[in-house]
């Protein structure tokens, strides 16, 4: 399986990171080793003293598809869970300013929780649907699909046009506004609507 991965997503968070508002999405991937599964601990990485968390959507890709196009997307994803996109910015920043890929900032062991998943018909509107985290029990990130620049079936048309999507590859959707460092002790807790779907420890 894979992780794709889509960058500025929410207007605000683009903003945030004073980056542009993309008119395409900016796509990139984890391995399969950054997955971080049950709700264990995040071991922080010695490599990097600025560790970002960034709380996204997942979809869970539920056949295989090339070439999809947005009308017929919603065909190809069932299940709905909530990740977090662990990110070295100290070290994308370096990668950013002199134009290297991503990988080091962003494919790192861990760097992918990952939360059960629910079926997509929990939810009355795809495009109405609220998520949050909170670290130490104080929200730090709240964002809701409906401010989504690109929509779920709109990335899978896109992605599906150069990569061929494949039965249980997942999909992190992008973060809103409110990225920021974690610590060590930090517990992070995340909800889909109210739902708590992630709890797990930085150690
Ligand atoms: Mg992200």
């Amino acid at each position: 399986m894979k992780i794709i991965a889509i960058g500025r997503n929410y207007a605000e968070h683009a903003k945030e990171l004073n980056n542009p508002v993309p008119g395409v999405p900016v796509i990139f991937m984890k391995p399969e080793t950054a997955l971080l599964k049950d709700n264990k601990p995040f071991y922080h990485p010695e490599f990097s003293e600025d560790i970002h968390h960034e709380i996204e959507i997942v979809i869970k890709i539920s056949k295989e598809g090339k070439h999809i196009s947005e009308e017929f997307a919603q065909n190809y994803f069932e299940e709905i869970g909530l990740g977090v996109d662990f990110t070295a910015r100290d070290i994308q920043s370096k990668h950013k300013e002199k134009g290297l890929p991503w990988e080091l900032a962003k494919a790192f062991d861990g760097s992918a929780p990952i939360s059960s998943f629910v079926p997509k018909t929990q939810f009355a509107d795809l495009k109405n649907i609220s998520f949050r985290l909170d670290v130490n029990g104080e929200t730090r990130q709240q964002g809701n699909t409906s401010f989504m620049l690109f929509s779920f079936e709109y990335i899978i048309a896109f992605v599906s046009k150069y990569i061929t999507l494949k039965k249980g590859d997942l999909i992190y959707t992008g973060t809103p506004q409110g990225v920021g460092k974690v610590n060590i002790g930090d517990r992070l807790e995340g909800y889909l609507e109210n739902q708590k779907m992630l709890d797990f420890v930085v150690r």
